[in-house]
């Protein structure tokens, strides 16, 4: 597992919003955001699931959340600049931006995937993250110190047959974090890295592998160091590295 130990107020006064935020990964580091003193702003397509978040977070007593209720697959670049125009009225900056909701898509030889399939993932996976990105730069520069993390795979870093659309539109995120990342001249305040999860214990990785024990892999709060790391202050200065969770 990566080694950092987060201590607590890590993220003290921070505003980080996370994609997917209703289950799996993206559930279980917005909810240790919000312990280490973060608001978090929890997007997703599911709004009772995002609303189980939300009240978890203010059953414990942390900093209040915020819910964006928003299918990634169906936002067109409007709907991300008026998210954005909402998000700078509310809160003015970002600090953090996890680019973590994706779509698994067809598991199936390159030739059989279906254009639909394929338009569906791309767009969850690689448009969307790029409208986002897009639409949240200014709030992003509005911070002292912001931090963008792309949720990658062992399949984004070395292509694996029958993986298809979801492989290639993971190279891709890795593309636009390089591209980002070397954008960011020596007086910029952002800072852009992937993390590959690895094997996770989530309903997406029961659906890649339906005859997998689920307990062969590390539950989702296991492995949350690096984001950690990434999001808080002690990685300051790292940008465009191609990081591993465990
Ligand atoms: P899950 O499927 O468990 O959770 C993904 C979350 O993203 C869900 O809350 C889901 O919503 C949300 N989401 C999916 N599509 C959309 C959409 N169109 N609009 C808004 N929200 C959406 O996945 P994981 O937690 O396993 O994966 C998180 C990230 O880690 C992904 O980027 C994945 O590719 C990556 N990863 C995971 C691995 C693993 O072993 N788990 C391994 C390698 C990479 P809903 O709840 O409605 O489905």
């Amino acid at each position: 597992m990566f080694d950092y130990n987060a201590p607590a107020g890590l993220l003290n006064g921070r505003i980080i919003l996370v994609t997917g935020a209703g289950d799996g990964i993206g559930r279980a580091l917005a909810l240790r955001c919000a312990e280490l003193g973060a608001q978090v702003i929890l997007l997703g397509r599911n709004a009772a699931k995002l609303e189980a978040v939300y009240d978890q977070i203010e059953a414990a007593g942390h900093a209040p959340a915020a819910i964006c209720e928003l299918d990634l697959e169906k936002a067109d670049a409007a709907a991300f600049d008026s998210l954005a125009d909402q998000l700078f009225d509310s809160y003015g900056r970002l600090d953090g931006l996890v680019h973590n909701a994706a779509a698994l898509g067809p598991r199936t030889l390159l030739d059989q995937v279906k254009p639909e399939a394929w338009m569906q993932v791309i767009q969850t996976n690689l448009n969307a993250p790029f409208l986002l990105t897009r639409a949240l730069m200014p709030l992003l520069r509005a911070s002292t110190d912001a931090s963008v993390v792309m949720l990658s795979s062992s399949v984004g870093r070395k292509g694996r047959a029958y993986w298809g659309p979801y492989a290639i539109s993971k190279f891709a995120l890795e593309g636009l974090m390089q591209v980002l990342a070397d954008e960011q001249d020596g007086t910029s305040n952002i800072r852009v890295n992937s993390v590959n999860p690895g094997a996770t214990r989530t309903a997406m990785r029961a659906r890649a592998y339906p005859n997998e024990a689920p307990e062969r892999n590390p539950a989702p709060e296991a492995i949350l160091p690096v984001f950690l790391y990434l999001l808080g202050a002690d990685s300051q200065g790292v940008n465009g590295q191609a990081l591993d969770a465990q």
